[in-house]
């Protein structure tokens, strides 16, 4: 099972989930296991995000 990692905007830190793809991909609410936190955004610790480089 893939684990994936989001990113708290709330307190910036880091929340391993592991679930399946597929049901990433039906909507998943993922809580930040350090504040309870739902404001979540996937985090690709792989790729060199910049301001200059949109997701879109
Ligand atoms: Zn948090």
């Amino acid at each position: 099972m893939p684990v994936y990692e989001y990113l708290c905007h709330d307190c910036k830190k880091l929340t391993e989930v592991k679930t399946s793809f597929e049901e990433k991909e039906k909507g998943l609410t993922v809580k930040c296991e350090h504040c309870g936190s739902t404001n979540m955004k996937q985090y690709f610790g792989n790729m060199t995000v910049t301001a200059n480089f949109p997701l879109h």
